[in-house]
């Protein structure tokens, strides 16, 4: 029903099912991008002729319109970043790197593991790990007994995992991490597509989004830093555009958050970010929240008719991505099979080596959708997966 909207499902035999791994862009998204380069390609804060002013304020309306969808309180709580990976190496380098424990989840992406290894920091040396149940439930009692152990660290964690959809009660893991006085980081690189974000109410103090997971354009985030923190922060990157004032002794910057924004930015891209909330905003999150349910639903119901199909937890908890496997059926071979019927999911690791590992796998197949995604693109799926299943028996 909503596939109209997408360039990508037009005359396309594809049925994608690889949502976590990027999502397909509205036509919207893609002409607001090629209108800029097109009919007013120019430098954002710093020439003042009238495309210049033009290219600014469409950059600064998406500052303006993300703040609203995510209810932050003020416009310079919003930093344009790559995306969700160096909003985390942002702040893991500009503030994070002072603490001495930094805790994370065993449902991590790599994007949230490997820059802790880049301060030197290892398990129990710097970093601990929140345990996860058979069901990957996030084990409270683990979280509260590592931060009465180490008061005042850095927690930085996943809202939804991608590699297996799910979700963490990040509202009730950011009350307990406060009342030991931690320092809350969410990855939300799969929440937005799924579900809406209220900072305020969450009260979390760093926020990473991704563009690209959000039908917007690649290489393209932002990091929302709560206003007490943007004055603890030092750019861990500067140059042009993040200065007030230079000579060739010292430079005074700029504030918050154009500071944070060295170089010139991918304004096409932040610019097509901007339509992609307006279109989610369209659509709204009770119309996404209740289609994908259904499908996830018959998603889950109709795998769990094939026959020695593997889950690694249940569905309660869970949005967007479902991960299984076979009984002594590599993923691999069945990601190669199913890819020759036009079925795009993701089978292998996933970013997540350490709870694959964890769970004594070398990976999983992932299907992961999205709102436009409908009953017919699962049949397809359950059809070739069958079709695959019968050719490696
Ligand atoms: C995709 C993803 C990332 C990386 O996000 P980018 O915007 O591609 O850098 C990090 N964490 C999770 C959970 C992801 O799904």
């Amino acid at each position: 029903m909503f596939k109209k909207d997408f360039p990508y499902f037009i005359d396309n035999e594809t049925i994608y099912l690889d949502n976590a791994a990027t999502t397909q862009k509205p036509l919207d998204v893609i002409n607001s991008q090629l209108a800029y380069y097109e009919n007013y390609c120019a430098n954002t804060h710093r020439s003042s002729f009238g495309h210049a002013n033009e290219a600014t304020k469409r950059f600064e309306d998406t500052r303006k319109i993300l703040r609203e969808f995510i209810n932050a309180e003020f416009n310079e709580e919003i930093t344009f970043t790559k995306g969700v990976t160096e909003s985390i190496n942002f702040i893991a380098s500009a503030y994070a790197k002072n603490f001495e424990t930094v805790i994370i989840s065993s449902l991590e992406h790599h994007s949230n593991i490997v820059p802790w290894h880049m301060q030197g920091r290892s398990l129990g040396k710097g970093l601990e790990v929140v345990k996860c149940n058979e069901n990957l439930d996030f084990d409270f009692k683990d979280f509260e007994k590592i931060l009465k152990n180490t008061p005042n660290s850095f927690v930085s964690i996943t809202h939804i995992s991608n590699a297996f959809g799910k979700i963490h009660n990040i509202k009730r893991i950011i009350s307990l991490a406060h009342k030991y006085e931690a320092v809350v980081m969410v990855d939300g690189a799969q929440s937005l597509a799924h579900m809406s974000i209220d900072v305020q109410d969450l009260d979390v103090d760093f926020f990473a989004i991704s563009a690209h997971k959000t039908f917007g354009p690649t290489g393209v985030g932002a990091i929302y830093i709560k206003k007490e923190f943007l004055e603890k922060l030092e750019p861990y990157q500067t140059g042009g555009a993040t200065i007030h004032e230079v000579d060739f002794n010292h430079s005074t910057l700029l504030d918050s958050p154009y500071k944070f924004e060295a170089g010139t930015q991918n304004i096409a891209g932040v610019i097509g970010f901007g339509e992609a909330l307006k279109f989610i905003s369209h659509i709204g999150y009770k119309n996404i929240e209740t289609i994908e349910k259904d499908v996830f639903k018959y998603l889950d119901e109709e795998l769990r008719k094939l026959p020695n199909i593997l889950f690694y937890n249940d569905i309660k908890d869970t949005t967007g991505s479902r991960s299984f496997n076979f009984k002594n059926i590599s993923h691999d071979d069945i990601g190669i099979l199913v890819d020759k019927m036009n079925i795009a999911l993701r089978v292998g690791h996933h970013c997540a080596q350490p709870i694959m590992k964890q769970l004594g796998i070398k990976g999983t197949i992932r299907v992961s959708i999205a709102f436009y995604n409908d009953y017919e693109d699962i049949n397809k799926l359950i059809e070739a997966l069958k079709k695959a299943l019968s050719m490696l028996e």
